[in-house]
């Protein structure tokens, strides 16, 4: 399985690499860890991008949104 390589920050909309501190929203929201709009969302997850990828396996096949 690969990561999804369309999937884009959702701040600066550029695409994640395996060991990019990202985190995850209650909205399913992907965003690099330094991007993340702090107290905007409620945080649902955070950690490298292949973490996270590998606890929600939907970012292995196609763009959500
Ligand atoms: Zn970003």
């Amino acid at each position: 399985m690969k990561l999804n390589p369309n999937i884009l920050c959702n701040d600066c909309r550029k695409a994640f690499k395996e060991d990019d501190l990202i985190v995850i929203d209650v909205m399913n929201t992907l965003c690099h860890q330094f991007c993340f709009p702090v107290e905007l969302y409620e945080i649902k997850d955070r950690g490298t991008y292949k973490e996270i990828g590998e606890k929600y396996p939907y970012f292995y096949n196609e763009v959500i949104h």
